[in-house]
């Protein structure tokens, strides 16, 4: 019987249908929160969150194949699995729509100063008002238009938002389409009311987010990062939002998490902040789950598995006799 390791807390939490998928195709399934050097020994396969896999642990261990239970693979070693054959599987789409919605959700928090209305009744008693924002002819800026950008923007557009959209890798003819302007990183940063992050931490983004881009940023403006807390200099955005250099700022992502008590963010009134909780929806959770089993089945049934991140695997897996999805 072969094994899988499952580290996703959330991988068949709230439904049964993506264990049973594992267990009728004869896997056996064991559940850790957490894995040492030698923690993968064992398992043929892992269904992975976002706990940190390393060259030394796939070394160590007989995985065939890694199934990011998400689409950021930051946590992995890609190099190492390439190099060791092991495909690494992502689940793309499935929770676009979640994290759009909370990108949206911060806008409208953000712009009407929900959270601290709330506090100020429900913890203080003050029945006082404060003047929001109407979001109607505001201008948001996208950084990184793929799956969740793209969804962001189309909910800003319905609320009539002009959307600015900053991605060099996007055509700008298929973003005229779509009723949104391609822009410069610096132009995008100046004009934005809203700034939000939809790119993947890599080389290239790390603290793309840094003290200089920040300052270009209009007075008024908010930040807003569901993307990954290194994407950001939190040091930099920290001291931007006590000094009043930029007006708010709303993060579901940290460059550690869970978030340390000495985070210079607990001392910022101007941020709002959730643990890591974007993709955190019964039906993104469901979709996420049953991409991730369908790929460890598939891949033990002969078939190159949907969503390969390290597309130089699959040459390897086509000499193996693995055959392509129809
Ligand atoms: P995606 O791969 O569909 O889109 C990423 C986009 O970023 C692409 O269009 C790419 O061209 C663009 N990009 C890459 N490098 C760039 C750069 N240097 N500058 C500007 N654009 C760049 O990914 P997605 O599904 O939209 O997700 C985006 C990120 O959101 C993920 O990588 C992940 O880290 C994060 N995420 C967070 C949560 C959460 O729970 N908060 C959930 C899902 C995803």
């Amino acid at each position: 019987m072969k094994r899988v390791l499952v580290l996703a807390r959330t991988f068949g939490k709230y439904s049964n249908e993506p264990l049973a998928l594992l267990q009728n195709n004869g896997f056996e399934i064991e559940r850790r929160e957490k894995v040492d050097a030698d923690g993968l020994k064992g398992f043929e396969a892992i269904v992975v969150g976002v706990q940190r896999i390393t060259r030394e642990m796939l070394q160590n261990s007989s995985v065939k194949i890694i199934a990011k239970h998400g689409v950021g693979v930051d946590n992995i070693d890609l190099e190492a699995a390439t190099e060791l054959g092991i495909p690494v599987t992502v689940t793309p789409n499935a929770n676009a729509v979640s994290v759009a919605e909370l990108t949206i959700g911060f806008i409208f928090a953000l712009s009407k100063k929900l959270i601290d209305l709330h506090n100020n009744l429900y913890q203080k008693r003050q029945f006082v008002s404060n003047v929001g924002l109407e979001l109607h002819g505001k201008i948001l800026g996208i950084v990184g238009f793929g799956s969740i950008g793209k969804e962001v923007a189309k909910r800003a557009l319905c609320l009539g938002m002009r959307v600015l959209v900053y991605d060099p890798y996007v055509e700008e003819s298929n973003l005229r389409e779509l009723g949104v302007e391609k822009m410069e990183l610096d132009e995008l940063l100046r004009q934005s009311d809203f700034v939000s992050l939809h790119v993947p931490l890599n080389e290239n983004t790390r603290h793309l987010i840094g003290r200089e881009k920040i300052s270009l940023m209009k007075r008024t403006a908010y930040l807003i990062n569901t993307a990954r807390g290194g994407v950001v200099d939190e040091k930099a955005l920290a001291e931007a939002l006590k000094s009043g250099q930029i007006a708010g700022a709303a993060l579901d992502v940290f460059d550690v998490e869970p978030l340390p008590a000495d985070s210079p963010f607990f001392d910022c009134p101007n941020v709002i902040m959730t643990p890591h909780v974007g993709a955190h929806t019964y039906e993104a959770i469901l979709r996420m789950n049953m991409m991730a089993a369908e790929s460890i089945v598939d891949f033990f049934n002969g078939k190159i598995p949907k969503h390969v991140v390290n597309r130089d695997v699959i040459t390897k897996l086509i000499e193996k006799g693995f055959s392509p999805q129809s």
